[in-house]
C-alpha cells in the first residue's frame, strides 16, 4: 500500500477538561528501584501536558535509544532491536506506557507494546496478508469483501503499535495518511455502489487524522442516500484516551448514524481516563463496543476474560468479538489454539449475562471473512426433537415445531440475491465443491476426457 503524505498537525486547541491522571499517576508504585517512571522521563511534566493528547503524540516511545534504556538492553542486543523495529517500527504513548508493570517482564500491557524478539523469530510464519484484503481492494485504501458493507483504510498512522496487529504491512511505508484524492476515490467507489450500505472508517487509526479531513469525508458518505450507517475502527479510548475531546466528540456526533469499535484486551487497560472518553461518545448518542483480540499471555485466561467483559459492561462498553488472533508474519507468539477461545465462550456462556459475552470468531485466510465459533449446545436430533445441553451439562429435549416455512430463503436464492448454501437449498445440486482439490481437478479430467472421446 502506497501512502504518500505527510500526517498533518490538527488545527484545534490541545484537550484541556480530561481529568488529571497525572495525579494518579504520582501515586503508583516506583519504577527502576524507585521514583515515578513518567517523572524520571518527563522531569516537571504538568497536569496539562500530560492531558493533551497532541503532548502524548509528540512524547510517545520511538527510538532505539528509548528501548535501550526501558529494556535495559546490552550491547549486543541493540543490532537486532534495530533491525527489528526497521521492520516493524514501534510508538508508545505516555499514557500507555503508564500502565505497564515493569516489576512483570510478561506484564500484559508491555506485551502488547513493546517489541519483541520473536517478531523476527516469527517472520517465517504466516503472511503479511492473511486475509487478503489487498486483493479485495477496490481503489487504493478501499477493501470490498462482504456484500453490503465496505472498508477504508484511511491511514497508516496508529498512536501506538501494537504488537499483535493483522495490518503490521502497512507500516512499512511510515506514517501518513491517505490524500484527499484517494479519500475521494473511495466516495466515488461507494456512490458507484449501490449495494454498500455501511463503511467502516479504519486504518491505522481514523482518530489520528485531521479533524477536518474525516469530517469531510464522513459527511461526503453520508451525503449518499444508500449510505445507512458509519462505524469507525480505533484503538484511541484505550491507547491515547486524552483525544476523545469536546471537539473531537461534537464532530463525531454529527455524523451519527455512527458506531465506534474500540480494542481493550485486558481489565487493566479499563482505566478512569478511558471509562472517560467512551463515556464521552456514549453521551453524544455514540454506541461503543469492544472488539478484543485474543492473545497468548495477554488475556488467555478465563478469569482474564470474565473481568474484562464485566469491566466493559460497566463502563458501558459491549464486547462485540473476541478474534482469533490472526496468521501474520510476526505475530505467532502471541497466537493460541483455537480451543482456547471456545474454552472461554464455554465458561461464559450461562455464568454470565449475554451483554457481557462476545462472539468468537476467525477470520478466515484467504479472504472467506468471519467465521463465528462456539461449543456444541446441539447434540442430536430426530425429525421432531433436538437434544440440547445447557451450561451445566443439563440435556434437555426440545420440541421442534413442523411448520418451518423455507420459502423466504428459497426465494431469495431463486433471485440470486445469494449464493452458496442458499442456492444448495433451493435445489441446485446435490454439493458446493471446492475446485482447488486434486479430487475436483481429477474429475474434471476425466469427464473433459470423456467429452473428447464421445466427440471423436
Ligand atoms: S491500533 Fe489497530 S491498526 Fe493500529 S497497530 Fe493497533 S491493532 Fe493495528
Amino acid at each position: 500500500m502506497e501512502l504518500r503524505f505527510p500526517i498533518k498537525e490538527e488545527e484545534e486547541p490541545p484537550g484541556d477538561a480530561v481529568s488529571s491522571s497525572l495525579a494518579s499517576i504520582e501515586g503508583e508504585a516506583s519504577l527502576f528501584g524507585g521514583g515515578n517512571i513518567i517523572q524520571k522521563i518527563w522531569p516537571g511534566i504538568t497536569a496539562g501536558q500530560w492531558n493533551d493528547w497532541k503532548w502524548q503524540m509528540a512524547n510517545r516511545l520511538r527510538t532505539i535509544d528509548d528501548l535501550v534504556m526501558f529494556l535495559n538492553l546490552k550491547p549486543y542486543q541493540v543490532a537486532k532491536y534495530k533491525s527489528l523495529i526497521r521492520v516493524f517500527h514501534f510508538a508508545i504513548t505516555p499514557y500507555y506506557l503508564s500502565l505497564i508493570d515493569w516489576f512483570n517482564p510478561e506484564d500484559p500491557i508491555r506485551r502488547q507494546c513493546m517489541p519483541d524478539l520473536r517478531e523476527m523469530e516469527f517472520q517465517i510464519v504466516g503472511d503479511f496478508d492473511p486475509l487478503e484484503e489487498d486483493l479485495d481492494t477496490q481503489v487504493p485504501g478501499l477493501v470490498h469483501r462482504y456484500p453490503d458493507r465496505v472498508l477504508a483504510v484511511v491511514t497508516n498512522t496508529c498512536c501506538m503499535y501494537c504488537r499483535h496487529c493483522t495490518r503490521k504491512r502497512i507500516w512499512s511505508s511510515g506514517e501518513s495518511v491517505r490524500s484527499k484524492q484517494e479519500l475521494a476515490s473511495m466516495v466515488n467507489y461507494v456512490r458507484a455502489t449501490p449495494e454498500v450500505r455501511e463503511v467502516i472508517i479504519s486504518g491505522g487509526d481514523p482518530l489520528t487524522m485531521n479533524l477536518d479531513t474525516l469530517d469531510w469525508f464522513m459527511g461526503e458518505l453520508q451525503r449518499i442516500s444508500h449510505v445507512e450507517a458509519i462505524r469507525i475502527g480505533t484503538r484511541v479510548p484505550v491507547v491515547m484516551p486524552m483525544r476523545i475531546t469536546d471537539d473531537l466528540v461534537k464532530m463525531l456526533a454529527r455524523h451519527r448514524p455512527l458506531w465506534l469499535n474500540t480494542q481493550f484486551n485486558h481489565p487493566r487497560e479499563v482505566t478512569p481516563e478511558s471509562q472517560q472518553a467512551c463515556d464521552r461518545l456514549l453521551t453524544a448518542g455514540i454506541p461503543v463496543s469492544n472488539q478484543s483480540v485474543l492473545l497468548r499471555g495477554v488475556n488467555d485466561s478465563i478469569e482474564t476474560m470474565r473481568e474484562l467483559c464485566h469491566a466493559l459492561q460497566r463502563i458501558m462498553v459491549r464486547p462485540y468479538y473476541l478474534f482469533q488472533c490472526d496468521p501474520v508474519r510476526g505475530v505467532e507468539h502471541f497466537r493460541t489454539n483455537v480451543w482456547k477461545g471456545i474454552e472461554i465462550i464455554e465458561m461464559l456462556r450461562g455464568y454470565t449475562g449475554g451483554l457481557c459475552i462476545p462472539s468468537f470468531v476467525v477470520d478466515t485466510p484467504g479472504g472467506g471473512g468471519k467465521i463465528p465459533l462456539q461449543p456444541f449446545y446441539l447434540l442430536s436430533a430426530t425429525d421432531k426433537d433436538i437434544l440440547l445441553r445447557n451450561y451445566e451439562g443439563m440435556i434437555v429435549k426440545y420440541f421442534n415445531p413442523q411448520d418451518v416455512d423455507f420459502g423466504l430463503l428459497k426465494k431469495s436464492a431463486m433471485n440470486g440475491k445469494y449464493g452458496g448454501t442458499a442456492q444448495l437449498l433451493k435445489g441446485n445440486g446435490k454439493a458446493l465443491v471446492p475446485e482447488e482439490t486434486p479430487r475436483y481437478r481429477r474429475r474434471m479430467k476425466s469427464s473433459l476426457l470423456q467429452i473428447k472421446e464421445e466427440k471423436a
